[in-house]
């Protein structure tokens, strides 16, 4: 009987040491479509900004982890239903999606910029004509900001490399991304050019659901120690030249 007893206790033990590992490590969801915020490298593992931001959080949080890829518009309704405990993915803090989510304090400044092919007529966003098209990665506030005001079509893909290579094949008139992503992948690609005009004043935030005060409220002390102790500006320095943010 008391050799069940302990055999019982022992099962028992491993049951809850089990679970409270399974527990105890979050699930960082991002879209790794999104250079240099995330994307996959070339040791087909999930990198960028946003990637060793998260690992610096997540050491001073002190708590295990793992990055999974899903797509953009997934990111919030894999939040709440429990799929993922946080994501950060140059997501841009904006009023619909914090009735759904909590966010972060901001942790960068962005704006909405269009990429066209090099010599193209168009070299503004008024340019940007009825019957022309206008490619945009689905659900991202480039989506809605080209929906809402710009009068060409709107073709929404999953991947903003898609729309892009769908422009260099003619199909297209004009892209429009985050301008650090617009920088990048012109850059890659090759023969486009990125417009100045900053059409919009966006803000990332990191998003948990949004009951996970206790969650959100170490992430930002973990932030703003970063911050303060210089590691932000050297995970900064290493995919950003000072003129960009
Ligand atoms: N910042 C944009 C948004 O929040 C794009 C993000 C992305 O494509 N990863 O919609």
């Amino acid at each position: 009987m008391k050799k069940v007893l302990a055999l019982l206790v022992a099962l028992m033990m491993v049951g809850v040491m089990g679970t409270a590992t399974a527990a105890d490590k979050l699930v960082v969801g991002t879209n790794a479509e999104f250079a240099p915020f995330e994307y996959i490298g070339d040791d087909g593992k999930i990198a960028g900004f946003d990637i060793e931001l998260i690992d610096a959080i997540m050491k001073l949080v002190g708590v295990e982890y793992e990055v999974i890829s899903i797509e953009f518009d997934a990111l919030l309704p894999a939040l709440a239903s429990g799929q993922i405990n946080l994501s950060i993915s140059g997501m841009t803090i904006n009023e619909e999606r914090a009735q759904n989510v909590l966010f972060s304090e901001p942790y960068f400044n962005a704006s909405q910029k269009l990429m066209v092919v090099e010599g193209s007529a168009i070299t503004c966003a008024a340019d940007l004509k009825e019957g022309m098209k206008i490619g945009v990665q689905m659900g991202t506030t480039g989506d809605l900001y080209a929906t809402d005001n710009l009068p060409a079509e709107v073709l929404r893909y999953n991947k903003i490399l898609d729309a892009i290579l769908d422009m260099k094949n003619g199909r297209l008139d004009a892209v429009m991304t985050d301008a650090a992503p617009s920088d990048y992948y012109a850059k890659a690609a090759g023969g486009l050019t990125v417009l100045p005009e900053e059409l919009s004043e966006e803000k990332y935030g990191i998003a948990v659901k949004l009951d996970n005060t206790e969650l959100i409220e170490k992430i930002n002390a973990a932030l703003a120690q970063l911050v303060e102790d210089g590691t932000y500006e050297t995970i900064h320095a290493k995919y950003f030249t000072p003129a960009e943010e």
